[in-house]
């Protein structure tokens, strides 16, 4: 096989390729390093030398390489999360969803960039520097899994590892035009993520289609003794093969669709796939999240809360950067004071600020009852509906630079992906169309560990719809 037949593959075609002895696993390491090393996009920020010596070749996975999101520690292995502040940090042990996923037989190309401590909806909080989106180098990828989102649309990785706390697997999968999941909250180990909001943060798989998904995330589920609230899946995730819809009926939360700062041809691409699903078999209904428009507003509460909680570990103590100074308090807040970003010192302060003894309640407390609101109207929706659906962000790719002046309206863009992640619940993003030659994301979101009727879904609506990804692949100019 030449190198264009070999990225032209999904990850589930490369594995039956090299069953099929027509494809050999080195062959295919080396292919993938070789396009992630000649990365022009900023998508990576380690690429893997060699071969690793412990190559699991003959698991499930059969050696697939995988890009995987700076914010997992992997031993060794350059883990910063996109910050300064953890220059240098090499971590002593693998987060343990990538240890499974290694222990299946996948091998690490790469560590892709990030908005700094996974805080940003377009890859520009990075201190490794912005990403370019593949099918427009003057817009961003989305964020804050925006390396590993370009990485996967460009070719450059067969798929990727991305994290979501907010939508940070889902927004980056629709402006990228590829397949993101974010699973049921707990589902997946959170051991060895470096922790942003820890009630929120998910890992789980960016893939060029539903099938790929379904098979990394199958591999990466599991109880952890060393994350308690690691519950693994009660059902084993299957492969989907659903061509049809017949019976299913889909919610459609007038909050989330008919809001302000929707544009108009990504409503256009959401209506055109609502008639897809209908031409399948399902059933569309209007649904109701009442609490819905209040999501983000809990969420920038929530999350900065426990990122300002989180974000103490770093003191130039442990990990990463030191600004050395004559007395401990000037050392600390040097080290914090260079190491983190803006965005982070923003959340920082807003997080500490709303848990300050005085303002918790009207803050914090207020917050977690809308989150709790947020949870109950989904479980009502869903004695209803089977899934949920909106398009995952109101917008395609933006220009480099537009929003960021505006954190108002860069978090605007987590509008339709936050609602899930508050309520816990799993939700896919899969391209549905372009608008303006840029691609737009359709969500399908259900109960807690309902992924494989979401697969399934996703993977009967992505046949009917045949969305073509190639661009992306052939427009970023890496070579060979
Ligand atoms: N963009 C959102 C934020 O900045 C979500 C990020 C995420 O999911 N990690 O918090």
């Amino acid at each position: 096989m030449d190198v264009q037949e070999i990225i032209g593959l999904t990850a589930a075609q490369a594995i039956a390729a090299i069953e099929r002895g027509d494809l050999d696993a080195v062959e295919l390491f080396s292919a993938y390093r070789r396009r992630a090393e000649e990365d022009e996009l900023g998508a990576f920020t380690w690429v893997a030398e060699h071969l690793p010596a412990d190559m699991h070749a003959d698991g499930p996975l059969r050696g697939v390489p995988l890009a995987v999101k700076d914010l997992f520690c992997t031993a060794g292995i350059p883990s910063q999360s996109g910050s300064k502040i953890l220059e240098g940090y090499l971590p002593p042990y693998t987060a343990t969803s990538v240890a499974r996923l290694e222990h299946a037989g996948a091998t690490i190309v790469g560590k892709t960039n990030q908005d700094e401590f996974a805080m940003g909806s377009s890859n520009e909080n990075s201190a490794f520097g912005p990403v370019l989106n593949p099918w427009d180098r003057t817009r961003v990828p989305g964020g804050s899994s925006g390396g590993s989102a370009a990485a996967v649309a460009a070719g450059l990785a067969p798929w990727a590892l991305g994290t979501d706390t907010g939508g940070s697997i889902r927004q980056p999968a629709a402006l990228c035009g590829i397949v993101g999941l974010k699973p049921t909250y707990g589902t997946v180990s959170r051991y060895g993520m470096i922790a942003f909001a820890s009630s929120l943060d998910q890992a789980g798989p960016l893939t060029r289609d539903v099938t790929d998904a379904a098979l990394l995330y199958r591999h990466m589920v599991g109880t952890d003794p060393n994350d308690a609230t690691a519950v693994g899946h009660p059902e084993e995730i299957r492969l989907p093969t659903a061509e049809r819809l017949d019976g299913l009926r889909l919610g459609v939360p007038t909050e989330l669709t008919s809001g302000e700062g929707l544009e108009p041809g990504v409503l256009a691409a959401f209506e055109a796939t609502l008639e897809t699903a209908r031409g399948l078999g399902a059933t569309i209904e209007e649904c109701s999240l009442h609490s819905a428009p209040h999501a983000l507003s809990a969420y920038y509460v929530i999350a900065p809360a426990e990122a300002s909680s989180n974000l103490a570990r770093f003191d130039g103590v442990r990990y990463g950067l030191r600004r050395e100074a004559d007395d401990l308090v000037s050392m600390y807040t040097g080290t914090r004071h260079d190491g983190f970003g803006a965005e982070v010192k923003r959340r920082i302060l807003i997080g500490t600020y709303a848990l300050s003894s005085g303002y918790y309640d009207a803050y914090y407390g207020r917050a977690q009852r809308v989150r709790t609101l947020i949870a109950r109207e989904f479980a009502s929706v869903f004695e209803r509906c089977d899934l949920v659906v909106t398009p995952t962000s109101p917008g395609v790719a933006f220009e480099l630079g537009a929003k960021t002046a505006d954190p108002l309206a860069m978090y605007l863009n987590d509008s339709f992906t936050v609602p899930m992640s508050l309520a816990g619940i799993p939700a896919i993003s899969i391209p549905c169309g372009l608008s303006e030659d840029l691609p737009v994301g359709f969500q399908l979101a259900g109960p807690a560990f309902s992924e494989n009727r979401i697969l399934d879904a996703a993977h009967a609506l992505e046949r009917a719809i045949g969305f073509d990804g190639s661009p992306a692949r052939t427009r970023t100019g890496a070579t060979s």
